[in-house]
């Protein structure tokens, strides 16, 4: 049997406990979060559309930004996801590790505090595909994905 302590934080402790080093080792740097969204209709019909339009500061390959210490200067609506704000990211994707755990769930294998790999979630195929930076699109409806 498994003792509490031996547990790894993210079973054992709630979001609201974590350290700051431990809540930012829950990103698995998918880079997910950092491709343009838009909701869609009203009330019952309101729908949330991912695409494959990335932020001018993604690295496409790697999912990392260009310049994390000066994301919020650089970019407008780039938002600090937080212990506090959590509830408001209900459109993180669901693979996302804040979002799994916030709701009950537990991370995937291929996480990299799991998988202890940190290619781990490029070869899960978890990354998006055929991405393209905001200042290269014309139409956004051409990259809905979902
Ligand atoms: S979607 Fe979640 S796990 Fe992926 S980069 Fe964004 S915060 Fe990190």
């Amino acid at each position: 049997m498994i003792t509490t302590e031996a547990r790894p934080f993210w079973q054992r402790k709630s979001l609201a406990e974590m350290t700051e080093s431990e809540w930012e080792s829950l990103c698995d740097g998918c880079g997910k979060c950092c491709y343009r969204k838009f909701i869609s209709g009203r009330g019952r019909r309101e729908r949330l559309y991912y695409t494959r339009i990335a932020c001018d500061l993604l690295n496409l390959e790697t999912g990392k930004c260009g310049d994390y210490c000066n994301r919020f200067k650089l970019i407008d609506d780039c938002t600090k996801l937080t212990q506090k704000n959590l509830a408001q990211f209900s459109w993180l994707p669901d693979t996302c590790a804040y979002r799994l755990l916030y709701e009950g769930k537990p991370l995937f294998d291929w996480h990299p505090l799991i998988s202890h790999n940190p290619n781990s979630v490029k070869l899960a195929g978890v990354m998006i595909k055929n991405g393209i930076h905001e200042r290269d699109v014309i139409d956004w409806f051409e990259y809905v994905i979902d």
